[in-house]
Parts: structure tokens; C-alpha cells; sequence
């Protein structure tokens, strides 16, 4: 999976090919879409026109709650697969637990069979903790390849980041700039990008690609769009990321995954 990828959460359908399309042309090959984003049509229609070849893109989707189940997740799939316009996807993701309607587990075992179909290449979570996780290992066959949560420098995830790591499972960052409000202003970030002749968004993502974590910046701005993904060829040192570890505030943006759906 490429360490860096192109989110598209609130780009509606036609947006989205125009977006994904100049994505595609700046050297992402990872995207990230939901069945709940409404824009997988219009994904699935850059991703036709870029000309590139299948095995080249990464493709990740995900479930909805309201489908989470045996058979109406084999439905909900289907149905991903036919907007995007694909045989197969890369990644297919349970998008949130919701452990109130207590179906994650059953929702998984249709995740195991659409693996072992090579409908997808891998399966994953999203919004897991490490209770959620352990259930699913406790009670399933296949470890999730990836969980994708909510992750930048104002919620830097240890816990979860340390359990993923003693399982094997990818640690994923949504909204991985803090959705851009407030935390690029942040003066120490101002000061480090200063510093490498950077902009804050660049290292902020830089500091997530030296932890190890997969990004997945959005943006619909070409510029922007080209800046996130050029993060390859510049380090922050010891003080940097010391000075990025200090900005933890354990401040959520999205919901917390005890409670949604
Ligand atoms: P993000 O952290 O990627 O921030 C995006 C916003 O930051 C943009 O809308 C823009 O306002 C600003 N921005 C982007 N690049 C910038 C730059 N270079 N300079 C200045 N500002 C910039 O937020 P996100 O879209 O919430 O998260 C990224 C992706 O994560 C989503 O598109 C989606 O694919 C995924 N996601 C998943 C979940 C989930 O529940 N699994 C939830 C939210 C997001």
C-alpha cells in the first residue's frame, strides 16, 4: 500500500473525478473513498480516464454502517464495486464499529469471504479501538491489514499506534492535517517549516510518514494537491519530531468510536 494517499470525504461526485484526476496526474496512486462519500461514480470515472493500469492504482472503499451484516454487506460491496466501475478493490474497509448494533463481527466474516474471493486485495477497519480490535481477533480468522483512524498532532493515537504495531496492523491517519482549521497555524509548525524551507502541511505529513503512519491528505486545490504528496525529499530531525510529540492535546474532530452509528 503506498504510504501516501488522496482522501476524498466531502467532494461530491463530479468533483471528484476533476480532483482525483489531477491526484492521479501529481503521482498519488492511493485513494481513499466511502460508499457514504457518494462519490465513488465519479471516482471510478477519473481512475478510468488516467489511462493507468489497474495494478498500478490502489483503490480503497468503505462499508456504511447501516450495511453492516453477512449478507447485506456482500450486497453493499457489489454495489461499491459496480460505481467504481472495478473488478476488485484494493482495500475494503468496516468504515466505523458501531458496537451499539453488535454486527462488526458477522460484518467481517463477509469481509473474510470477499478476500477470499479476490473481490478485495485486503480487508481492514476503520474507527477501531483496541477493545473492537481484540473482539475481532478473538473471534474471527484474519487480522485486519489496516485500521484507519482519526490521527494528526492534536491526537496522536499512541495506544492505538502501539497495538497496532504488536499485531501487524497498518496504522492509517484520517484527517491527518486536522481538516487544515487551526493546527497549520500552530507556531511551532509555522517555525519547523520555516526552518526546512517547508509549509506546515508538509511537515505535518512528513512527521506522520517518519512515524510510519499511511496518510491520506484531501484536498481540491491543485496546488495544494501537489505540495502534500511532495514530502519525499526533506527529514525532520530529533527536535522536530519532539517538538510535533509536544502538541498532543488528545482533541477528537470526528466522533468517538463508542459512540457513532
Ligand atoms: P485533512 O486532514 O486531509 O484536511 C483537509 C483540509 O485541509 C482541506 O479541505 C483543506 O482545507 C486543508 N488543506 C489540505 N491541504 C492543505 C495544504 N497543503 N495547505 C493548507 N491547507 C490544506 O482532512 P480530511 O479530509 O478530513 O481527511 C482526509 C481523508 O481521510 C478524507 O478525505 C477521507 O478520505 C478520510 N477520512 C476518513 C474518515 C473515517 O471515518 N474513516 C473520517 C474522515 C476522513
Amino acid at each position: 500500500m503506498p504510504q501516501l494517499g488522496f482522501g476524498v470525504w466531502q467532494v461530491s461526485d463530479e468533483e471528484a473525478t476533476t480532483a482525483v484526476g489531477l491526484a492521479l496526474d501529481a503521482g498519488y496512486r492511493s485513494i481513499d473513498t466511502a460508499a457514504i462519500y457518494g462519490n465513488e461514480r465519479g471516482t471510478g470515472k477519473a481512475l478510468a480516464a488516467s489511462g493507468l493500469a489497474r495494478e498500478e492504482l490502489f483503490v480503497t472503499t468503505k462499508l456504511w454502517n447501516e450495511e453492516q451484516g453477512y449478507d447485506s454487506t456482500l450486497r453493499a460491496f457489489d454495489a461499491s464495486l459496480d460505481k467504481l466501475g472495478l473488478d476488485y478493490v484494493d482495500l475494503y474497509l468496516i468504515h466505523w464499529p458501531c458496537p451499539s448494533k453488535d454486527r462488526y463481527v458477522d460484518t467481517w466474516r463477509a469481509f473474510e469471504k470477499l478476500l477470499a474471493d479476490g473481490r478485495t486485495r485486503a480487508i481492514g477497519v476503520s474507527n477501531f479501538t483496541p477493545a473492537h480490535l481484540e473482539r475481532l481477533i478473538g473471534e474471527t480468522s484474519v487480522i485486519p491489514a489496516v485500521n484507519q483512524i482519526e490521527l494528526h498532532p492534536h491526537l496522536q493515537q499512541s495506544e492505538s499506534r502501539a497495538f497496532h504495531g504488536e499485531q501487524g496492523i497498518a496504522t492509517e491517519a484520517w484527517s491527518p492535517l486536522g481538516q487544515g482549521k487551526g493546527l497549520l497555524e500552530v507556531p511551532a509548525l509555522v517555525a519547523i517549516a520555516q526552518k526546512h524551507g517547508r509549509t506546515p502541511a508538509q511537515v505535518v505529513l512528513r512527521w506522520h510518514v517518519q512515524l510510519g503512519n499511511v496518510v491520506i491528505p484531501k484536498s481540491v486545490t491543485p496546488s495544494r494537491i501537489r505540495e502534500n504528496i511532495d514530502v519525499f525529499s526533506f527529514e525532520l530531525d530529533e527536535e522536530d519530531m519532539a517538538a510535533i510529540r509536544a502538541l498532543n492535546e488528545e482533541h477528537r474532530l470526528g466522533g468517538h468510536p463508542d459512540e457513532v452509528g
